[in-house]
């Protein structure tokens, strides 16, 4: 099957009882067991639920994986990724990261004795330098959020193997359409499953997909034994909005590029950050490694001022937190998404005042383009 087919009909068959063309919504916390240990592969509803089960496979399947594990959220499944480590680990992370990575790290998991270093991870011999003895964990976004860097897939996977480190890649921005890390030799993908992957901003979720059966094993375990698990009707949703994801993604990567180019052509804007743009830095590697450039943009217009005055007179595109839906969203990161992470802190990672972070949606250009124009001539007045 190739990705398309993938989407619609990967890990789903029609439900055997009713011939229901649909996954059905297992909504049950038990199963009835026929005899003592005889059953019919479910026992729990934390444990594991045919619905939640349905949607493990096929993304799975997308990401081109063994095994997929859904949790009750993007957090949920990063969380349980960083459980894989022991006190006295040290975790190397990209510096432009989701905000709430950084707050889980830095404000609850060293309290458990992990250390979580970010550093540039654009720049490899940097991330080799950097990896000490009790280095266990590589943790790549990319593209990051918000300033959209370009990490190398193969170079990170390549040294995560000469040093035993576990690579995880956080494919949230991309999505398995644009990207699959696990064919570059990554070991683990997660996936905030609220963005892209449901893409109709109507549930919260995560997933994590991989090949090796001893982290697997642990996953599966921690899953259970810590519970944050996804349940039966956001599975749904989110295996519901998966059938669309190739034509969502094709609009959402067609759209982003009028937007940036229109953005770079604005005298108000000072910089744009798209790697669909040959001006990218990581244009060639961004080329290289992803299947289009994703829906996500952000541009520098100099000045908080100058950022809150779009943001207060856009009309179509919403200001919100969150992305990878049908519809625009736009935010400022500084105050938003990163308002966890010290002002000193995001300076140095570029998440400047003026920054504003646009989630472009699959409406017509034309219309969010509008949109944009008239915010900025209004402003202007
Ligand atoms: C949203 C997001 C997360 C967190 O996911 P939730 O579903 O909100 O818990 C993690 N990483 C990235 C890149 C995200 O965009």
């Amino acid at each position: 099957m190739r990705f398309s087919t993938k989407c619609i009909h990967a890990g789903i068959d029609p439900d055997p009882s009713t011939g229901s063309i649909m996954t059905p919504v297992h909504l049950t916390s038990t199963y009835v067991q026929q005899e003592l240990g005889v059953n019919k592969g479910f026992e729990y509803s934390r444990v594991s639920n045919p619905t939640r089960s349905v949607l493990e496979a096929n993304v799975a399947a997308l990401e081109g994986g063994r095994e997929g594990l859904a949790f009750a959220s993007g957090m949920a499944a990063i969380s349980a990724v960083f459980m894989l480590l022991k006190p006295g680990d040290h975790i190397l992370l990209s510096k432009n990261i989701y905000g709430g990575v950084y707050r889980l790290g830095k404000l609850v998991l060293e309290d458990f004795g992990l250390e979580f270093e970010f550093i540039d991870t654009t720049d490899l011999a940097l991330v080799r330098r950097a990896i000490r003895p009790n280095t266990r964990m590589l943790y790549v976004e990319t593209p990051t959020n918000p300033t959209m860097e370009i990490t190398d897939l193969a170079g990170i996977a390549k040294i995560g193997r000469a040093h035993r480190v576990t690579t995880v890649v956080d494919n949230t921005f991309a999505s398995p359409h644009l990207q699959s890390p696990l064919q570059f030799g990554i070991d683990i993908s997660v996936h905030s499953a609220t963005k892209y992957l449901n893409g109709h901003s109507d549930m919260i979720g995560g997933i994590i997909v991989l090949n090796d059966l001893q982290l697997i094993e642990r996953l599966r375990f921690l899953q259970k034994s810590v519970g944050a698990i996804m349940g039966p009707f956001d599975a749904w949703l989110c295996l519901r909005g998966i059938k669309t994801l190739p034509v969502r993604m094709e609009r959402h990567c067609e759209n982003a590029i009028a937007i940036a180019r229109f953005l770079q052509r604005h005298p108000g804007v000072v910089h744009v950050n798209y790697p669909g743009l040959p001006t990218h830095p990581q244009h060639t590697l961004a080329r290289r490694q992803m299947r289009g450039y994703g829906g996500m943009i952000s541009f520098d217009l100099g000045s908080l001022r100058a950022a809150k005055r779009l943001l207060k007179r856009v009309r179509l595109c919403a200001l919100a937190e969150s992305l990878g839906g049908v519809e625009t969203l736009i935010s400022h990161p500084a105050t938003m998404t990163h308002a966890s992470v010290p002002a000193e802190e995001r300076r140095r990672i570029g998440v400047t005042d003026g920054l504003v972070r646009i989630s472009v949606g699959i409406e017509d250009v034309q219309d969010i383009i509008e949109d944009l124009r008239q915010a900025f001539e209004s402003g202007r007045r």
